[in-house]
């Protein structure tokens, strides 16, 4: 009896030990495969060069970044979307755009990149710092009807601003926009962008673009190739061209007196779309320029700060 309690014992404690060796080695296992996969997470992003740094409210960055050679890049998200990117096919760069709006309230947003290594998938974020930003305040004198609207008018205005909104927050993988950017005109900024506008002593929305000024029937240049995907007599803005530069980069055209291109059609860097004027809610010709960047209104000065040439 005694001894068969042994061996049993003995049984016991050989599957016991080979327990704990089994448990340690998957432990080693697993250890040695997460720090890998750290490793491998990390060097799949070999160079990344924010700029600017930070983000500020309105502001836009172009990420620029190389990817390792044995590294698949899947998707980037910056917040909750998506972004998408492109590379250059000389330097195999990566480069990227994003934005926030005015009314951002965060003091930083993650972007992330996924990866596809060996069959695993890995994800790298950073941090965008987001840093507040005081606009000025503008009092302006306009007439009465242009602020007060009748029941009509106000419907109009709402569904002016719905189609628009609608046009700009579709963010497409495709990426239309190369090299440069040019001024759709090349004059004075008016009036910069983010400007608390006060009309009458009454609140209203943020200038959403810059006011270029503009003689009647100045021609305007499509800044880089897009989509036309709005042409639309809007009250406020009236004759209005809003054109797809691709990966949720869209620009504006407000208050033309002609437009020279068709919703569908696409264009190239700097084909004429229309002609300044002075239609819709406005005091005198310019060309309101407007910037959308995943569906968010950007300063357009920022764009061509940080991806204008004027040598194109
Ligand atoms: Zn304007």
């Amino acid at each position: 009896m005694h001894g068969k309690i042994k061996k049993e014992r003995r049984g016991h404690m050989k599957m016991i030990t080979a327990f704990k060796k089994g448990f340690l080695l998957g432990f080693i296992l697993l250890w040695t495969s997460l720090s890998l996969a750290f490793a491998g997470n990390e060097q799949c992003l070999v160079s990344f060069k924010p700029e600017p740094s930070s983000l500020f409210q309105g502001g836009i960055a172009k990420i620029e970044f190389k990817v390792a050679n044995d590294c698949l890049l899947k998707r980037i998200s910056f917040g909750q979307k998506t972004v998408p990117f492109k590379q250059d096919e000389k330097t195999k760069e990566f480069v990227a755009l994003v934005g926030v709006g005015l009314k951002e309230k965060e003091k930083k947003k993650p972007i992330t990149f996924y990866f596809l290594k060996n069959g695993t998938h890995f994800k790298v974020s950073k941090d965008i710092p987001i840093k507040k930003k005081q606009y000025k305040a503008e009092y302006l004198k306009v007439k009465k009807k242009m602020v007060s609207f009748s029941k009509n008018t106000l419907k109009r205005v709402l569904d002016d601003q719905k189609a628009l909104r609608e046009v700009c927050s579709k963010i497409r993988p495709v990426i239309y926009w190369q090299g440069g950017f040019i001024w759709p005109i090349k004059s004075k900024i008016l009036s910069p962008f983010g400007l608390r506008r006060y009309f009458n002593g009454q609140p209203r929305s943020p200038h959403s673009g810059i006011d270029l000024r503009a003689k009647e029937n100045t021609p305007i240049k499509s800044p880089n190739h897009g989509l036309v995907v709005l042409v639309r007599n809007c009250y406020l803005s009236g004759n209005t061209v809003v054109i797809d530069h691709g990966g949720g980069l869209y620009t504006l055209y407000a208050h033309l007196s002609k437009v020279k291109v068709k919703q569908g059609q696409m264009v190239d860097k700097g084909q004429i779309i229309g002609f300044s004027g002075s239609t819709g809610r406005i005091t005198g010709p310019h060309l309101h320029w407007g910037v959308s960047l995943l569906g968010q209104r950007v300063d357009p000065a920022m764009l061509m700060q940080l991806l204008g040439d004027d040598t194109v």
